[in-house]
């Protein structure tokens, strides 16, 4: 354990990074453990149950997940992934989703049911593993961010249409391609 984490700030749409194809991760250094922790103790400070990182303003294919969360707010079984590639997917799986870069915007995503994701971890070690429903999904999301990817751009044009002032009011912040939370959020 390094130094106290540090809370990150949150890129939000209408930030370029949210749009970009992130780097590998090359090596697991000091550096990327440090920001692990970080990005981790973010995900739970903004009471996320993921939080890629391209969303706190690094462009590199890692996120974090504590799926558990979702049923008990005060799990704490952070799982670190890093370089992950979707090996395998089958089924559909249609489920509410929110979005710590998307603020106040819920809508239903269709996803594949079932998943085999291969990873690094924190260790360097790699794994293969199925994986299914919710944690599925929050994988899917969450990997969807590594490639420039948003969960607005996988719903309906309804939901679309009925978010579309949020949606607007979000864009509206962004400077120079850099919209970052507001403190207060
Ligand atoms: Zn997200």
């Amino acid at each position: 354990m390094k130094k106290e984490p540090t809370l990150l700030p949150i890129r939000i749409l209408g930030d370029d990074i949210l749009r970009q194809k992130a780097a590998e991760v090359a090596e697991i250094d000091p550096e990327i453990k440090d920001f692990a922790q970080d990005l981790t103790y973010t995900m739970y400070l903004k009471d996320g149950v993921g939080l890629a990182a391209p969303q706190v303003g690094k462009s590199i294919r890692m996120f974090v997940i504590d799926p558990g969360r979702r049923d008990n707010d005060k799990a704490q079984n952070p799982i670190v992934i890093i370089n992950p590639v979707i090996e395998e997917k089958s089924g559909e799986s249609v489920s509410d989703e929110g979005c710590i870069s998307v603020p106040d915007v819920f809508a239903e995503v269709k996803r594949f049911e079932k998943l085999k994701i291969s990873y690094t971890d924190l260790e360097g070690k790699r794994h293969t593993e199925e994986v299914s429903g919710f944690v599925a999904t929050v994988i899917q999301h969450e990997n969807d961010h590594l490639d420039g990817v948003l969960f607005i751009d996988r719903i309906s044009a309804l939901a679309k249409l009925k978010n579309s002032a949020k949606i607007r009011q979000i864009l509206s912040k962004a400077v120079d391609g850099v919209n970052i939370l507001s403190k207060e959020k």
